[in-house]
């Protein structure tokens, strides 16, 4: 399975803001956009020429990066959201968010995507009773999750709910017993990721 194997903290920094690609580190000072909220390499300080593709491009390359989603994947789930019913963008946004690797992070059982997809591989996590190793996997509204039972990652996974703030209402945690439910679909508005998404539609319809 192909992977993103780019340093997080340069993502974030081509970017230009937290993409909270770390976990913990994030939200310390140590976090490179807090120290130096410039683009990487050589020219990273020279002024950039903003034109109207670039400025759709960043904004595609961003939502890549925040849910750690290569370009081809990221494609297929713009097809597949303008196919669906509704505003592509939104549809596509609400796709990105229904990963499992994603529902773990607003859940609170991950510090990190990249943190949720090792767990999710490893077999640390089931939907409905059966174990699922797929980071990708969408989940649906109904869909039980829970810990694998025995798992040897429930303290990392216990450590993780510590960092967490709300829990979207879309979903419903319960992190003494490391299990949730998807209790619906989001809405635009619960889905927090800093991205235009109809900037990538631009960028796509062209
Ligand atoms: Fe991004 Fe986190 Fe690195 Fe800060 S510490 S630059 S938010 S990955």
């Amino acid at each position: 399975m192909a992977v993103n194997h780019a340093p997080a903290c340069k993502q974030c920094r081509r970017e230009g803001q937290k993409l909270f690609l770390k976990g913990e580190r994030c939200l310390t000072a140590k976090c490179a956009i807090d120290r130096r909220n410039y683009p990487p390499g050589d020219h990273g300080r020279g002024r950039q020429k903003q034109s109207e593709y670039r400025v759709q491009l960043r904004e595609k390359q961003k939502a890549r990066r925040y849910y750690g989603v290569l370009e081809r994947q990221f494609r297929v789930y713009y097809e597949k959201a303008s196919r669906q019913n509704g505003i592509t963008g939104e549809n596509l946004l609400r796709l990105l968010e229904c990963r499992f690797d994603s529902v773990l992070v607003r859940l609170g059982f991950a510090a990190s995507r990249r943190q949720a997809r090792q767990l999710v591989r490893h077999g640390h996590w089931t939907i409905n009773g059966k174990r699922v190793d797929i980071p990708s996997f969408q989940v649906k509204p109904g869909d039980v999750i829970a810990a694998s039972a025995g798992s040897s990652a429930a303290q990392v996974i216990q450590d993780a709910t510590e960092l967490t703030g709300q829990v979207p209402a879309w979903l419903q945690a319960d992190h003494d017993a490391l299990a949730a439910k998807v209790l619906r679909l989001p809405e635009r508005v619960e889905i927090s990721a800093p991205v235009e998404e109809q900037l990538i539609v631009e960028l796509y319809s062209k």
